[in-house]
């Protein structure tokens, strides 16, 4: 078998080595903690200074603006929880859709039932984009914030950011977005795009895992959302995670610098491979939209397959990729993206997410196609659903 073809990178990524040599020294040199007064700490106060600058850069934003956390779960929570404690005077309204993730979805399900928060979800249409009709018909008067993600992780589909930032200021209702996926793929200015809060993952970018930043615009109400020492100018307490913010600054500046190259070599080979797919496979269906699509997505529904079958058995060739969002992999229920953009259960079920890197080439890509419609052809000839179906045919 040998070699290992890893196609999961919305899961996570490897983490770059130039990431990991930043890092190194913060974790057995430069070791101090970076509230105490003593010279050696300095270091580690300026090194989260720089990553701060680095991350600020690539969204145009100051770097006051900037908040560490542990994650893009984290900040999520943050983003929402906190807007709502905050501006519940104002209003108890929050507008997101039925295909965030769970870090949304299962917050604003908290809000909701224990906050007495009263959550608009949006449909979206069938290439996984919110309607811009719809979200003007939500807002009331009691809106306090939109909450939209950039990029979905299952579809790869992008919202039109832009737009929905111009309809929240509009109404003067806040505008966050988690841009996990979003962040270092496409380019993002917070100023241009009129986004106030943005939540990032730098395990997603090539950065080091449990490390990720809350982007709130200067001036927004926004509580401490964990309360103890003064770190994260009061707002997010806990010695910070030196080594894993260094990391994070790294990988954010070579996302960027990177950025033109990587994602035109990704566009080719994520091409190729659906244009091979839908070619040389019967019964495929692309989901996500083809053009507002991230760079390393790609999503298919093989009719009469189950997609965890498929994923076992790509696995037995190397082949690493998803049959839905990793946090739902191992539940019996069809991915609530897939259905959101009006998937019947049987056709979500047979669905793979492959999301490439800059690594793989067009070998790996031929390798896993032909692999794929050798596997398609074996399950479906197993199937007595098929077997029927083409019967029909006839
Ligand atoms: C991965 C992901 C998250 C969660 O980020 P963690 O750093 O793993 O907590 C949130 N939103 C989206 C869109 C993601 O892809």
């Amino acid at each position: 078998m040998g070699k290992m073809i890893y196609l999961d990178n919305a899961a996570t990524t490897r983490t770059a080595p130039e990431v990991v040599q930043a890092m190194l020294p913060y974790f057995t040199e430069y070791y101090g903690n970076p509230s105490s007064v003593y010279d050696f700490a300095a270091k580690g106060k300026e090194a989260i200074t720089t990553a701060r600058e680095q991350i600020a850069n690539v969204l145009g934003a100051k770097k006051e603006e900037i908040y560490f956390t542990a994650g893009g779960s984290e900040s999520d929570n943050w983003a929402l929880k906190a807007t709502f404690e905050a501006y519940k005077a104002k209003g108890n309204h929050i507008i997101t859709t039925k295909i965030e993730h769970h870090a949304i979805l299962h917050t604003c399900e908290y809000l909701e039932k224990e906050r007495g928060a009263k959550i608009t979800y949006l449909d979206v249409d069938e290439n996984g984009i919110v309607k811009l009709e719809d979200l003007e018909k939500a807002i009331t008067p009691e809106t306090i914030l939109i909450s939209v993600m950039f990029a979905n992780n299952e579809i790869g589909s992008i919202q039109p950011i832009r737009e929905i930032g111009m309809i929240a200021k509009e109404h003067g209702i806040l505008f966050h977005t988690d841009a996990v996926q979003a962040f270092g793929q496409v380019p993002i200015k917070v100023d241009e795009l009129g986004i106030d809060m943005l939540s990032s993952s730098a395990h997603k970018i090539n950065g080091p895992k449990g490390i990720g930043f809350l982007y709130i615009r200067k001036g927004i109400k926004n509580r401490s959302f964990v309360h103890g020492g003064a770190q994260e100018r009061k707002r997010r307490a806990g010695t910070e995670n030196v080594p894993g913010i260094v990391g994070y600054g790294v990988a954010a500046e070579r996302a960027e610098r990177t950025m033109e190259e990587r994602t035109a070599k990704e566009i080719e080979i994520r091409d190729y491979m659906i244009r091979r797919i839908t070619d040389e496979i019967p019964y495929v269906k692309v989901n996500g939209d083809l053009k507002r699509r991230l760079p390393n997505n790609i999503n298919v529904s093989f009719q009469f397959i189950e997609g965890e079958s498929l994923l076992l058995m790509l696995d037995n060739y190397g082949i690493c990729a998803s049959s839905g969002s990793a946090c739902t992999s191992g539940s019996l229920d069809p991915s609530h993206v897939l259905l959101a953009i009006g998937l019947p259960h049987e056709i979500a079920h047979g669905s793979l997410r492959m999301t490439l890197s800059e690594e793989i080439t067009k070998e790996d890509a031929d390798f896993t196609v032909d692999k794929l419609k050798e596997i398609v052809q074996n399950l479906r000839s197993m199937s007595p659903l098929y077997e029927d179906f083409m019967k029909k045919q006839k």
